[in-house]
Order: structure tokens, then C-alpha cells, then sequence
């Protein structure tokens, strides 16, 4: 039986949980600026900064369990989270953090520029895990503006695995270099191919027979392209979300269209 968030009392300790972690972030962040001006990664034994990531992670420990004593019992017996975030590995966009959820709440899957190739096993994996075992019912495909992975694509070139990543990424710029040509700048082109690639893996997230079976079974799951702005720490929606078979393949339509 659904409780409402007033009325029960795991969700108040987390909107709790939440306004401390804020502070603590804050206070996180003064802390490593202080220690930075104390050159605190040149100079030191390298060891020490593993040392400090285990002091970290004690601290943290302890002021989960400060707040909820049952949290890390409640985890380690199930995970039930409603969300699967496909997103770059750059380390400026940590998924949890963006979208202020707890560990639990959402499933993860990071590569470099958030490409979905249809023979991924890895990326198809934690796919199907994620809707046909933990049921989440919305997949969002989170791209970034100045992604490295997008730039080196932008340039002509290159060789190597990176380079056979990046092809999908590098086949939308050739399939609309009249577009990206007619913009100002590259900044502009940059801009636009991270919007685009974002667009891209939606629509190939929406082809693979994992979410269409699951539509034709009536799985209500949605998938989303959204993009996060390192400027400013905002999601932007790109509004291509599409939660069926109709509607997977009017957004593989657009694609085409704009494309041609
Ligand atoms: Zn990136």
C-alpha cells in the first residue's frame, strides 16, 4: 500500500537527508577549494589521497545511518529504482547528484558522449535488466553541452576505438552538414550536435526490441532525451520523450526527415 510522502516518516528523513547533503556539499566544496590553495594533491604521498577517500566514505557511512539507522538494510535487501539515466562519463555530470536522488533511486549507465550502439552489449544489458527485471518506468538519455566525446567527433579524422565510438556521433554531422554548415560558429555546431546526439540515442533506445516488446506487452515506461548545461547545473528537456511503439517511430520518422 502506497504511503503519501507526509505521512511517511522514510521520506521526511530524506527530504532531511536532502537539505543536509546540500549543506554538506557546500560545505564539501569550501573544503576542497581551501585544501586545492593548500596544494593539497601536489606534494603529498599518492597514497594519501586514497586514504582521504576512505575517510570520506566513513564519514558519509555515518551520517546516512545518523539519519535513517535502516538505509543501508533497506538497499542491501532490494533496489526498486523508477529510473534508468543513460549518460556521458564525464565526470562534471554525475547522475544521483543532477537530479538530487538517493542511492537506490536510479539506475545508471555511462559512456563516453552517451551513445547507444545497437550492438552494445553492455549498454543492452543494463537495458533489458533495467526494464524487464527492476520495471523502472522512465529512461532518460542525458546529454551535455561541451562534450568532449561530441567535439572530437565534430573534427574530421582520427583513428582508433574512440574514433569507431564516436562514428554514430560523426555520421549525424555528415548526414546534415548543410545544417551544421549554416550555423555561425563552432560553438554553435558543437552546441547542436550535443542536442542532436542526445536525439539520436533516444531514437535508438526506441528502436531496440527490448522497449518495443515491452510496449506490446502495455509496460508503461517512457524514454526521454534531456540535456544538462555545465554552466549553470541545469536539465534542459529536448521534448522528444516517447512511450510507445506509434510514437517511437513518428520520433525515428522526424529523425529521418530532418535528416534528408
Ligand atoms: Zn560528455
Amino acid at each position: 500500500m502506497p504511503r503519501s510522502a507526509s505521512s511517511d516518516p522514510n521520506r521526511s528523513r530524506l527530504a532531511t537527508w536532502r537539505t543536509e547533503a546540500t549543506l554538506y556539499q557546500v560545505e564539501w566544496a569550501m573544503r576542497h577549494v581551501h585544501l586545492w590553495g593548500q596544494s593539497w594533491f601536489s606534494g603529498e604521498d599518492p597514497m594519501r589521497l586514497l586514504k582521504r577517500l576512505f575517510e570520506n566514505n566513513e564519514r558519509w557511512a555515518a551520517r546516512m545511518l545518523a539519519l535513517d539507522p535502516e538505509f543501508f538494510e533497506r538497499l542491501a535487501a532490494q533496489q526498486a529504482p523508477q529510473f534508468l539515466w543513460i549518460g556521458c562519463s564525464d565526470s562534471r555530470v554525475p547522475a544521483n547528484e543532477i537530479i538530487d536522488l538517493l542511492p537506490g533511486e536510479v539506475f545508471v549507465h555511462r559512456n563516453v558522449a552517451n551513445v547507444v550502439h545497437p550492438s552494445d552489449m553492455n549498454c543492452l544489458s543494463v537495458l533489458q535488466y533495467a526494464v524487464e527485471t527492476l520495471s523502472v518506468r522512465h529512461i532518460m538519455v542525458v546529454g551535455h553541452y561541451g562534450c568532449g566525446g561530441v567535439r572530437q567527433a565534430l573534427e574530421e579524422g582520427g583513428s582508433g576505438m574512440i574514433d569507431h565510438w564516436l562514428s554514430p556521433i560523426r555520421q549525424i554531422r555528415r548526414r546534415n552538414r548543410a545544417v551544421f554548415d549554416s550555423l555561425p560558429d563552432e560553438r554553435s555546431r558543437w552546441d547542436r550536435l550535443c542536442e542532436w546526439n542526445v536525439i539520436e540515442q533516444t531514437v535508438a533506445v526506441s528502436q531496440t526490441t527490448i522497449l518495443r516488446d515491452s510496449w506490446a506487452r502495455g509496460s508503461q515506461i517512457a524514454i526521454h532525451g534531456w540535456i544538462y548545461d555545465l554552466h549553470d547545473g541545469r536539465l534542459r528537456d529536448l521534448n522528444v520523450t516517447v512511450a510507445s511503439v506509434a510514437e517511437a517511430d513518428n520520433l525515428l520518422a522526424r529523425s529521418n526527415n530532418s535528416a534528408s
